[in-house]
């Protein structure tokens, strides 16, 4: 492609992301292709031959977008958001344009000084310490796998990673029952086991218990096991459990344990003083992951991981071979020695945009919007009779069913339930999902899209009421063949 009809294409991108973005409320939010719809309209071998700009972008939109489930809808109350904004949107385009590698200083300074720079602005406006020290990666399944493998590196003087885990006995790690599954994957990844990951109990505002912690690491003491890891969740996935930090600090100091802490999602709430409540207990804790492409209008990818000591983090993951070495390597930071990959996006960049075209006053302006939406809702699924609120929004995640009176058979209660959450679904209105709450179906709402307005909640409690009504009177509303 030469460089006019770059420009050329580019305006018409342009113009067709900002249309995209006015007008993605119109779009139904989750597609309704059938599995392998979308791979049969793409031919089997790829193209011999070039083939012009304006026919590929025209099989993006017939091909492509039905395809798509559109996060960055106002009414998507599905997962955990992974907002964005146009700063965000701005600034990919530049780093794609830019399209460099970051893996260390001298591969591109101004990637490297601007993440530096970034990570510290956040850390201040999260209310971490001054030692913690911060690096992007892309998700906080990363993260929290290299906080495993530093802390695994740290409990053996860094000798799995020069022998192996041969000789290494059993080495225990901890979380709770509600903990995401990242964690698990890591555990797996990190060769630490499974079956030796305990799943610490949770009380009934399901977080960690930490006395259940303590006896649980007590006992694999005992047993001649090697305890390496906890891992304490601020903003469970499910629930938006908050396990309590301080206690389980305690429990980790005395036992000599690494204390990680996954706040993926509700990390972004700490940017709210009245929300760093959350933290209380900071001064024990090793590590630190929240992900601005959650909740802060960052484009995913963009999790940024905080330690507090940057030489175990080193030491575990440092490797220098002939052909990375630079003349700066003792002056200033090589990133590709924080963590997993070699290669880095320049991700800071995004963050810079998003900062400062909000300003930190804007940003806590839009997380406390979307609290007040949530708990507005809350507020609704309480007063309606035939609801039942089975988690109020500690920030903008909340858990319902619907119960009509009479119905108490669980089972029965879980196909309503699912059979109410599929159908609103296929109406390409809304989009939620679902976890299970001591065993039973409830749907998750959160708040948290970059353009999600009071209406949208509003027509989505609306078209919810509306929809489980119908069903219980039989109105013939069943999810979509
Ligand atoms: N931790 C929690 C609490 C989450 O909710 C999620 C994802 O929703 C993750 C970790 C994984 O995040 P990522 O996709 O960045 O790995």
């Amino acid at each position: 492609m030469n460089t006019r009809d770059f420009r050329t294409f580019g305006h018409q991108f342009v113009d067709w992301m900002a249309d995209y973005l006015d007008a993605v409320e119109r779009l139904p939010v989750k597609t309704r292709v059938k599995p392998g719809e979308i791979a049969s309209q793409l031919p089997a071998e790829p193209p011999r031959m070039p083939e012009p700009m304006d026919r590929i972008f025209r099989d993006f939109e017939t091909i492509v977008l039905p395809g798509m489930t559109h996060w960055q809808h106002p009414s998507f109350f599905g997962y955990f958001p992974a907002n964005s904004s146009r700063p965000s949107v701005l600034a990919e385009m530049l780093t794609a344009t830019l399209a460099a590698q970051c893996m260390n200083w001298e591969t591109s300074p101004a990637a490297t000084e601007l993440e530096s720079r970034m990570l510290e602005w956040l850390r201040q406006v999260i209310g971490l310490p001054p030692e913690f020290v911060g690096s992007i990666h892309d998700t906080a399944s990363t993260a929290t796998l290299c906080a495993i493998l530093t802390a695994r590196e740290r409990v053996t003087d860094f000798a799995v990673n020069e022998s192996g885990m041969s000789a290494a006995g059993v080495f225990t790690t901890y979380c709770s029952a509600e903990a995401h599954s990242s964690i698990e994957k890591g555990i797996k990844i990190a060769g630490l086991g499974r079956m030796n990951l305990r799943k610490i109990e949770v009380d009934e505002s399901l977080a960690m218990v930490p006395g259940a912690l303590d006896r649980s690491i007590a006992a694999d003491v005992e047993a001649g096991h090697t305890p390496v890891c906890v891992v304490a969740c601020i903003g469970t996935t499910g629930t938006s459990g908050i396990d309590p930090l301080q206690p389980i600090a305690d429990v980790c100091r005395r036992h000599g344990v690494w204390l990680h802490v996954d706040a993926a999602w509700a990390g972004s709430a700490l940017i709210l003083p009245e929300y760093r409540w959350m933290i209380d207990g900071i001064d024990g804790v090793d590590s630190f992951v929240f992900n601005p492409h959650k909740w802060l209008f960052t484009n995913f990818d963009c999790s940024a991981y905080f330690v507090r000591d940057v030489d175990a983090l080193l030491r575990t993951f440092h490797i220098a071979p002939e052909y990375l070495k630079t003349w700066a390597d003792d002056a200033a930071i090589n990133y590709r020695d924080w963590g997993i990959p070699l290669g880095r996006r320049f991700r800071a960049l995004k963050l810079w945009f998003v900062v400062r075209s909000y300003g930190v006053e804007g940003l806590q302006q839009m997380l406390r919007f979307h609290i007040s939406l949530a708990q507005q809702l809350a507020g609704e699924i309480e007063a309606a009779t035939d609801f039942e609120l089975l988690v109020a929004p500690k920030l903008a995640l909340m858990c319902f069913r619907y119960r009509p009176p009479g119905l108490d058979d669980q089972k029965e209660l879980d196909a309503l339930n699912e059979r109410l959450c599929m159908t609103l679904n296929d109406s390409g209105e809304l989009f939620l999902t679902h976890t299970r709450i001591n065993g039973n179906y409830a749907i998750r709402f959160q708040v948290g899209q970059t353009g999600t307005q009071e209406r949208h909640v509003k027509q989505a409690w609306q078209r919810i009421i509306e929809t489980a009504r119908g069903m219980e009177r039989g109105a013939g509303i069943t999810p979509a063949d």
